[in-house]
């Protein structure tokens, strides 16, 4: 079998497109406004490509930059003018900070009505007591390319590979809410190949390069590969080694054009999403 390739490409133009049709009858634009500490070059990248989807589907977009000697305080008194200020809908500090700032407490400073990367405390309770308002971008992506695909996931075992907060908690908590029956592992897992091998739906979102191989993928199963990771040689992959378990697989995200592009289009949809509920 060769699997069907899930275009994350794809799946976030026709997202961003509509998001763009629907900013442009409301009548004022959506405001986002994305916080930038110090000078790591991968995160500036981040933040440049955000501001440009962001312009594409009329939502006006802010980035402030601070420099690395930036102090919590510092921080926090821009994400409170931020939360005061009315043009601003969302608010999204990229991550991770430099090592000086407690992240967790940054994070929580965040008026949780204005929280589009949906990370404070208010926004993941909302999420595990079943009744999400802001979801965290990366995990709303997967769920968006795994409905893009057709992939039913009612009653389906799903394996989540990683328990991060940003990515797998989530992940796991959004395929509970549609009925799969799921398995989160991690580091400590004993006998993870058995265990992605039982999996009709897997993501991986481990930070490992391609970890996941063939002989882990069940024949047919859904696979959908968060991991990000750059080699020596410059190249970009997955957490999956992809052109193997291709041959497994019955549908598969591609690294780079699956999950990546949808984050950033989840993010946008997060942003029209707080300034609806903001303004209601
Ligand atoms: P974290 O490092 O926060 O979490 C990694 C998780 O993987 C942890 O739960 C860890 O287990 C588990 N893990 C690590 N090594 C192993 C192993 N050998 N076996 C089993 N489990 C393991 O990473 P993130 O969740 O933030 O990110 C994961 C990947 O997704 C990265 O490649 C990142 O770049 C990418 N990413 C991509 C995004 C996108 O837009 N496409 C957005 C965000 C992330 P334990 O908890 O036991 O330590």
């Amino acid at each position: 079998m060769t699997a069907h390739i899930i275009d994350g490409k794809q799946v976030a133009a026709t997202l961003r497109a509509e998001l763009a049709t629907r900013i442009a009858s409301l009548g004022f634009r959506p405001g986002l406004a994305v916080v930038l500490v110090g000078d790591d070059p991968a995160s500036a990248v981040y933040v440049r490509n955000k501001d440009r989807a962001a312009g594409g589907v009329g939502i006006a977009a802010r980035t402030i930059r601070l420099p690395m000697a930036t102090t919590q305080a510092d921080l926090l008194a821009v994400i409170a003018d931020l939360n005061a200020d009315g043009d601003v809908d969302g608010i999204l500090v990229q991550l991770p900070l430099p090592a000086h700032f407690d992240q967790a407490a940054v994070i929580n400073a965040i008026d949780p009505a204005k929280d589009v990367d949906g990370l404070t405390p208010t926004n993941a309770g909302l999420l595990a007591a079943g009744v999400p308002h802001l979801v965290p971008c990366t995990p709303k992506g997967v769920m968006k390319l795994l409905a893009a695909a057709g992939i039913t996931l009612r009653g389906t075992r799903a394996l989540v590979l990683g328990r991060s907060v940003l990515v797998g908690k989530p992940v796991a908590a959004l395929l509970t809410a549609a009925d799969a029956t799921v398995t989160l592992a991690h580091s400590r897992t004993r006998d993870l190949a058995a265990e992605c091998r039982r999996a009709e739906v897997l993501v991986a979102a481990v930070g490992r390069p391609e970890m996941v191989r063939a002989d882990w993928v069940a024949d047919g199963a859904t696979v959908i590969d968060v991991g990000i990771n750059r080699l020596a040689d410059g190249r970009l992959v997955g957490d999956v080694a992809f052109d193997e378990c291709r041959a497994v697989a019955g549908a598969i995200t591609p690294v780079p054009g699956g999950v990546g592009p949808m984050t950033i289009a989840c993010l946008l949809e997060n942003t029209l999403l707080a300034a609806l509920s903001r303004r209601r």
